[in-house]
């Protein structure tokens, strides 16, 4: 009889938490490597954040995803932090070590992932256009110099929230709102880091994609929205959320257990879960 891991335990804590993805996909990358980890969800309110801390420490988790509104809030109760997470103030990923509890943001890494292998982009010197300024676009921000983009606008409609983000990057700067659509219709990579499309909305319908740029929509959820489709039509290489999210979630796998996750099982457990009518109303990316 072959030897079992050891149990272990994972999970996500936001709030609320009704449809996460994160528990079908990671429990799929538990189940195709064999590992004998559970991961679950743990609806954890606002002021119950120090006391979960305290819970994974004290159970022995392997780690944990973090989702809103903790992504901040969770900093002071954490041991240590990896540059991303450190550079951009937010954790989506608590890693269980020997220093302790350590958080990671692996949306970054997530999407120069995406950006590099699924699509093939090679960003360096190209001109990028982010909209939002919440805490995906810090993550895009941080991907994006780290992959050689020569400048970054940061649309936002409250422009100095995203004027709080251009400080990220030294190649980051504010595009006034009004601005937006004309510098993504100009912009080599245009990315939408806000919700704007999940309920089949048309963000920047005045925007004019062209062959040649990149395009890519946070969102997942729907798998395709009308920015991306719109995008696809005139001739943009279009992209919506899901790889990103995959790439992130393997990341994170891989710092709770040092196996290499299974992307491909992830990703089909992950489009599986977005057919299902019970998670029609899948809210978050993350
Ligand atoms: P967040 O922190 O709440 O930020 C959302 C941003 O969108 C804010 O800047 C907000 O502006 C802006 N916004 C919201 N409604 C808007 C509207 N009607 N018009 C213009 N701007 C609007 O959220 P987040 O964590 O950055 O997430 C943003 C999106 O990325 C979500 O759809 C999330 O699911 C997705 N996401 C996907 C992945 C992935 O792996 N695929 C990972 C992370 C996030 P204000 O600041 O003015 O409110």
């Amino acid at each position: 009889m072959s030897r079992r891991t050891p149990s272990r335990f994972a999970g996500v804590l936001g709030w609320p938490l009704e449809h996460t993805l994160s528990p079908v996909i990671q429990n799929a990358a538990a189940r195709a490597t064999g590992l004998d980890l559970v991961y679950l969800a743990f609806p954890t309110p606002p002021d119950a954040l120090a006391d979960a801390v305290a819970g994974l420490r004290a159970l022995g988790a392997a780690g944990a995803n973090v989702t809103m509104p903790h992504k901040e809030a969770i900093l002071p109760l954490l041991d240590g932090l990896h540059p991303d997470a450190a550079a951009i103030g937010a954790v989506n990923t608590v890693v269980s070590s020997t220093e302790g509890l350590i958080g990671h943001n692996t949306d970054v890494e997530g999407l120069e992932r995406f950006l590099t292998e699924d699509t093939g982009l090679d960003a360096v010197g190209l001109e990028a256009v982010v909209v939002g300024s919440g805490g995906a676009a810090r993550a895009v921000v941080r991907a994006a110099e780290k992959l050689g983009v020569a400048r970054i606008g940061i649309a936002g409609r409250d422009e100095a929230k995203a004027a709080g983000v251009a400080l990220l990057a030294n190649v980051a700067e504010v595009v006034p709102w009004a601005e937006t659509e004309r510098r993504a219709g100009a912009a080599d990579l245009v990315i939408n880091a806000t919700p704007v499309g999940m309920g089949g909305e048309d963000l920047l319908p005045g925007a004019v994609f062209r062959p040649g740029q990149t395009v890519l929509d946070l969102i997942y959820s729907p798998p395709s929205t009308l920015f991306v489709e719109r995008a696809r039509r005139a001739g943009a290489d279009a992209w919506g959320g899901l790889g990103m999210l995959i790439h992130q979630a393997a990341l994170s796998f891989r710092l709770w257990t040092g196996v290499d996750a299974p992307l491909e099982a992830m990703s089909a457990a992950a489009i599986h879960a977005l057919g299902h009518p019970l998670l029609k109303g899948l809210d978050r990316g993350d």
